[in-house]
């Protein structure tokens, strides 16, 4: 299984390498942070403006199928399934037993009735592992009680996970529409918001496979959520950026869509929700339905429901109520990260941020935080801890934002100012019956379970889409939200988006951020792979003087500054080279990290070393953010390579002098993704040199700020 140790690739992986995507591991995958054509605010007004493509691959579908299918996501969740229309979706959670605690926010999406009983799950990439656990042991209690068969699988198709896209902006219905096949008639000013659909696009090859699309989104713009066949995926995307054109449609990251949820008022799961944080506590309870909000019947009975029920009433009209509730704030003066405090007038210890950012909309700081039950009203006045020193932080009503979801009427941009309450559900669009039966997705990942279940084998119908506009899924993963606290968060935003306060007056330690901006200057590693002799030391000279003329700090290791130094102790062994190249890896991310553009210039021959090298820039355990890592692979032809042999090795080598000679006796695997390809053969040493150069631009590394 994928982790962000060993991330996997979406079906839009190549995608996003070609339009030179930012990639950080997330969620268990390789995942876009912000593409070059747009910076990250520019992103987050493109959204609101226009319309925007996110990935949302990682994230994690399900299929929970069988005749007790509605009673066991019951069981587990607050959500009114036996209400919920076919076709028709809801935000809901997956909830411990006895403390309601919410182990993880999910979609769940009815797509055929009973007694058969087929729904569409979406659950946070960042909790793959723990919801599957989960799920499965929740299964297993369920078929010993004797209780109607279940099955639960994961939606993939030849081991590949369906994909998942968002459409999300203002011009989303009318890109959607545009889209479709000739043959596939969908009104979408009929097609409301919560609600999926089966779609086809036309594709340059036909008419795509069916899609189930669900209206909603993420960012508190209307939108759709595709879920696509992953043969398909990069075909749909393709489809939709083409015939949108680059005056409507662009593609956004994790960046932007961190500063979108936000002002949309979204919790972020692992932040703003985790296992020690009940609906009620989170102001979510607007997510139980009025028949599972008493404690009468075992049958109406779900995990947590004997805390959580009694907390639906609040203190003051008699009730156990909360001690705690999240919150809107807006902060003056500075951005609140999150573990800022929240003080009241006497200073004494209220609450805690969960997520913070500028909002590029509004021009102001804004915040989610939980504070004490009773300081919870619009209006308050509180103050919050930024560096050590108090800003004022007002109370106010989420979403920041109004929400844009389309319910209906003249145009398809309404306002839905209060999100904080039920979603009316008044529309009936059954499309999605209509097509569930006549597909097969193939599923191998989940278990089955219940009483005489098979094994995992085809399951009739195809996904629906989460509709992530209740606040689906989406980040979730708490190591990784720090990259986002870098990128989008307080002090970067505030950089970008102005509104920061940066009297910086004492520090225990500088940050990445804050060295950047003293320095002036971006970090990075620029990592050289090649033949000997290709021109990997040539290219990194040429680019080092180049650079360093530019005014920019750079700093080259190569085998003559680094094997006889800090590596001499190592050999040419299996276990030394691999050892070698780690400590390279590591000098290089310190000199990234101390804001230098660091070049590596080594053969580097085995992939695994450079995904090794890769991997430790995008770790964040002792940082704040990964560091960019740029792979230049400078490629040659062996027998060129040995044409030149400017130092006699291949020479040697030929004459068995030197063993295990990489390209003559040793193998070289050649990188299949890097971010920069040189033919050195072909391309003068200034040429490479432009090259890089560019690359390095195009990412926003040769200056200070995005
Ligand atoms: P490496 O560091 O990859 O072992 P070197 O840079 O030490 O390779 O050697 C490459 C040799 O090839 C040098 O003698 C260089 O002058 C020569 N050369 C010829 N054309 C090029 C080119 N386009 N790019 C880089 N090196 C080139």
């Amino acid at each position: 299984m994928y982790t962000n140790k060993n991330p996997g690739r979406t079906a839009l992986h190549p995608l996003h390498r070609s339009h030179s995507a930012q990639l950080v591991p997330f969620g268990s995958y390789h995942m876009p942070v912000q593409y070059p054509d747009l910076s990250l605010a520019a992103s987050h007004a493109w959204t609101r403006e226009k319309c925007s493509l996110f990935d949302v691959g990682h994230m994690v579908q399900y299929h929970v199928e069988g005749p007790g299918a509605e009673a066991f996501l019951e069981s587990l969740t607050p959500a009114g399934l036996a209400e919920l229309e076919v076709g028709q979706n809801t935000l809901s959670a997956l909830l411990l037993p006895k403390s309601g605690g919410v182990v993880d926010d999910c979609i769940i999406t009815r797509l055929e009735p009973g007694p058969k009983h087929l729904f569409y799950l979406v659950t946070n990439a960042g909790c793959r592992e723990k919801d599957y656990d989960f799920l499965c042991e929740a299964m297993g209690k369920w078929e010993g009680t004797m209780n109607p068969v279940v099955q639960l699988r994961h939606l993939e198709h030849d081991r590949q996970a369906y994909g998942l896209i968002a459409l999300q902006g203002p011009l989303a219905a009318e890109i959607l529409e545009k889209a479709l096949a000739r043959d596939c008639r969908v009104d979408v000013k009929t097609w409301y918001f919560g609600w999926a659909k089966h779609i086809t696009l036309a594709l340059p090859t036909g008419e795509s496979l069916p899609i189930v699309a669900s209206r909603g989104g993420y960012t508190g713009e209307d939108g759709f959520e595709l879920s696509i066949h992953p043969s398909q995926t990069d075909a749909v995307a393709e489809a939709l950026l083409n015939s949108a054109g680059k005056d409507k449609l662009r593609l956004a990251g994790l960046g932007a869509r961190d500063s979108l949820r936000l002002e949309a008022g979204m919790c972020l799961y692992g932040h703003d929700l985790d296992e020690s944080t009940t609906p009620v506590e989170a102001s979510l309870s607007w997510i139980i339905p009025k028949r599972r909000r008493s404690l009468e019947g075992a049958m109406e009975g779900f995990n947590g429901a004997e805390t959580i029920i009694p907390q639906l009433t609040p203190k003051s009209k008699g009730g156990v109520g909360v001690s705690r509730r999240r919150v809107g704030l807006v902060v003056e003066g500075a951005p609140a990260r999150e573990g800022a405090e929240v003080v009241d007038e006497s200073g004494s210890v209220v609450g805690k941020v969960t997520s913070g950012c500028p909002s590029p909309t509004l021009g102001k700081n804004i915040a989610m935080a939980y504070v004490k039950d009773g300081l919870h009203k619009a209006g308050t006045e509180l103050q919050v801890v930024v560096r050590g020193k108090k800003r004022k932080a007002v109370v106010t009503k989420m979403p920041f934002v109004p929400s844009k979801y389309w319910k209906g009427g003249a145009t398809p941009v309404q306002r839905v100012p209060k999100r904080d309450t039920p979603r009316p559900q008044t529309s009936r669009l059954c499309d999605v019956q209509r097509c569930v039966g006549t597909r097969t997705a193939r599923a191998g990942w989940g278990r089955s379970g219940g009483a005489g279940s098979g094994a995992s084998g085809a399951v009739a119908g195809h996904g629906a889409a989460g509709c992530g506009a209740a606040g689906a899924a989406f980040l979730g993963d708490a190591g990784a939200a720090d990259v986002l606290a870098e990128l989008v968060g307080a002090e970067v935003a505030g950089e970008l988006w102005g509104g920061g306060d940066y009297n910086i007056t004492w520090h225990s330690g500088l940050t990445r951020q804050e060295r950047s901006e003293l320095r002036k200057q971006k970090g990075c590693t620029v990592w050289f792979t090649g033949l000997s002799a290709s021109g990997k030391s040539t290219i990194a000279i040429a680019l080092e003087q180049h650079l360093l003329q530019k005014g920019l700090a750079c700093y080259r290791l190569d085998g003559d500054n680094v094997r006889f130094g800090l590596n001499k102790d190592l050999g040419f062994s299996p276990k030394d080279r691999e050892e070698n190249i780690r400590r390279i890896a590591e000098v290089a991310k310190l000199f990234a990290d101390s804001t230098t553009i660091a070049l590596t210039s080594f053969i580097s021959p085995y992939k695994a070393d450079r995904e090794l090298a890769r991997a430790l820039h995008a770790d964040t355990k002792n940082t704040d953010s990964p560091l960019p890592f740029i792979e230049v692979f400078v490629d040659i032809p062996v027998e060129e390579a040995e044409k030149r042999d400017p130092k006699g090795l291949y020479k040697k080598a030929r004459a068995g002098e030197i063993k295990e000679f990489t390209g003559i006796s040793a193998p070289y695997e050649a990188p299949e993704g890097a971010e920069v390809h040189i033919h050195s053969e072909k391309t003068s040493v200034e040429e490479a040199v432009v090259m890089i150069t560019q690359y390095l631009e195009g990412q926003g590394l040769l200056t200070v700020g995005s």
